[in-house]
């Protein structure tokens, strides 16, 4: 079966590529000769996914799917959330978004978060979703060189290091991408059997 992400991040497709060990075969919209970008323009993550995998299954008449991921910082209701990519402004600047991140909490005792990721999976004309989610708490230095975004500020549950000082296979085996794209390769896999 063949599959088309909504994206052009040709890092993401590898990964899931990988993680989706054969299963399926997944395409970027650079691999099909797609440019155009679509527009996040939702209100919350679940939104967004449906929004770019609706409008990639509309360009392209395939079976399609699309994820959105932020980060949910309990002492700012829910913030940046949506708007995690461009927390701090529209350049979408990793170390701005922490230090703006980290200056929201400094004076809140509570530094719980949790990254949530969306997928939504859009085949044979019908929706489906899978949500992964990994808890953890915001500290108020950056630590480690690796992962992206705001690993380097982020401690999850039961773990002393931050996701910026793991391995990518060790955050792999534990993030909430991985999480959800686990639940949508169990679905597939019924799926494709039945
Ligand atoms: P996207 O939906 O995967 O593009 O993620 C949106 C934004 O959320 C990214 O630009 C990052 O700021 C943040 N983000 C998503 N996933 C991660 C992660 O695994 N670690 C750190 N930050 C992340």
């Amino acid at each position: 079966m063949k599959l088309i992400f909504a994206s052009h991040n040709q890092n993401k497709v590898k990964e899931i590529n990988s993680l989706l060990d054969g299963l399926v075969s997944v395409y970027s919209l650079n691999d099909i000769g797609i440019i155009e970008e679509i527009p996040e323009t939702g209100e919350t993550l679940k939104e967004n996914s449906f929004i770019k995998a609706q409008a990639c299954a509309k360009i392209t008449g395939l079976n399609v799917f699309a994820d959105d991921t932020g980060l949910e910082v309990e002492a700012l209701n829910g913030e940046p959330g949506v708007y995690s990519a461009r927390y701090a402004g529209p350049e979408k600047l990793a170390w701005k978004n922490m230090e703006k991140l980290i200056s929201a909490l400094s004076e809140k005792s509570n530094k719980k978060a949790r990254f949530v990721s969306w997928i939504c999976l859009i085949i044979n004309n019908k929706t489906y979703y899978f949500e992964g989610e990994l808890k953890g708490t915001i500290i108020s230095e950056m630590k480690g060189m690796n992962g992206f975004g705001y690993d380097p500020i982020f401690v999850p549950e039961g773990e002393t290091r931050t996701l910026a000082e793991m391995s990518s296979e060790e955050k792999n085996s534990i993030s909430h991408r991985a999480i959800a794209l686990d639940k949508m390769k169990a679905f597939l896999k019924e799926y494709k059997t039945n």
